[in-house]
């Protein structure tokens, strides 16, 4: 079992396995960036593998695939067949912006896979067009169907923004509800990287929208999940709401992150880091577990988010560490 320096149980691991993109979200990357690791600076999948192996052996039993957008590397497939292999029973996941998936949903989930989460923002072309900037809609809502005809579980995820989305709030919700899948509003995370001019809507906005419709009650956190869930009376519906600006996930925060060059990242909101590239490079399993437990060591007590104030905003994008 992996514990952290403030005595909280680690097993989850989040895994980029590339920073690049085929969309441009305002609130992520809205302009491509100055500059991509370059291409031979990723980690190829065996040793992106290799290291998580040690991470199971020492006691990972939740990994997360994604990106930048995961599906646009070649074979992801067969990276998830590795990790599938290696511990049949863990509990693996992707997550992607659903363009690609009309095309590979079944292979991935013959290779293993069992979920995905799915990042819908709009249900209208012109603003998930204005969100994406591209015309994205089509093939996510396509991507959607595959994965649940291929018998895969879907959540959604969405960020509701001012002035853009924020009045779809309850078509998704609805969307989801008809389809039996989870919906789980993301509050929008101030980054150096977002588009200036957008405002997310906090978890009591959000919130709020839903209950002009519906009682909502509230459940509660699912273990060390970040996303806290609320039941709709009316009909049973759960539905989830993640708000990172209370600090109260971090108490029991259970994840590490590591990104497509190797660097494993103990909170998403800090900079600091330390790379296993070498290591497993090497093949070098003890320094490898080393650099993890030292890693867990040093997980920083909570994120940095307090308010939406500039200050607050992060260095770290999201596309680098996976979201
Ligand atoms: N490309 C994939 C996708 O969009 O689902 C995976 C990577 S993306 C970085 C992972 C998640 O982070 C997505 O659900 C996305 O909506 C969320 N995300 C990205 N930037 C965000 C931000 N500034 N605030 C809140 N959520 C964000
Ligand atoms: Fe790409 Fe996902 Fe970031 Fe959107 S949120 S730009 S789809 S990585």
């Amino acid at each position: 079992m992996l514990i952290d320096g403030h005595g909280r149980s680690v097993n989850y691991l989040r895994v980029s396995v590339t920073e690049r993109c085929n969309f441009r979200c305002q609130y992520c990357m809205p302009e491509k960036p100055f500059s991509w690791v370059p291409t031979e600076n990723l980690l190829s999948f065996d040793e992106l593998f290799k290291f998580i192996k040690v991470a199971i052996d020492e006691g990972i039993n939740k990994v997360r695939i994604t990106g930048g957008e995961p599906l646009l590397r070649e074979d992801l497939d067969k990276f998830v067949k590795l990790i599938h292999d290696y511990k049949p029973d863990i509990d693996l996941a992707i997550t992607t912006n659903g363009f690609l998936l009309p095309n590979v949903a079944h292979k991935l989930k013959d290779a293993g896979l069992k979920r995905l989460n799915i990042s819908l923002d709009s249900l209208k072309p012109a603003v998930a067009a204005q969100i994406a900037q591209k015309n994205v809609l089509s093939h996510v809502l396509e991507g959607i169907e595959k994965a649940l005809e291929v018998g895969l579980t879907v959540k959604i995820n969405m960020v509701p923004l001012k002035g853009i989305n924020e009045n779809e709030i309850l078509d998704i919700l609805e969307y989801a509800r008809e389809r039996n899948i989870r919906i789980r509003y993301i509050e929008y995370m101030e980054n150096v990287h977002a588009s200036s001019n957008i405002k997310g809507m906090h978890g009591k906005e959000i919130l709020n929208v839903i209950k002009s419709r519906y009682t909502i009650k509230k459940i509660g956190r699912v273990s060390n999940s970040p996303s806290f869930n609320y039941e709709i009376q009316e009909n049973g519906y759960i539905f989830g709401l993640i708000d990172p600006h209370k600090h109260d996930f971090c108490e029991d925060c259970n994840r590490i992150r590591l990104t497509a060059e190797g660097h494993l990242i103990p909170c998403l909101y800090f900079d600091e880091a330390q790379s296993i590239a070498e290591a497993v490079k090497e093949n070098n399993i003890d320094r490898a577990t080393a650099i993890l437990k030292d890693v867990l060591a040093n997980k920083p007590k909570e994120n940095r988010w307090g308010s939406d104030d500039e200050e607050n905003s992060s260095n770290r994008a999201f596309f680098e560490t996976g979201g």
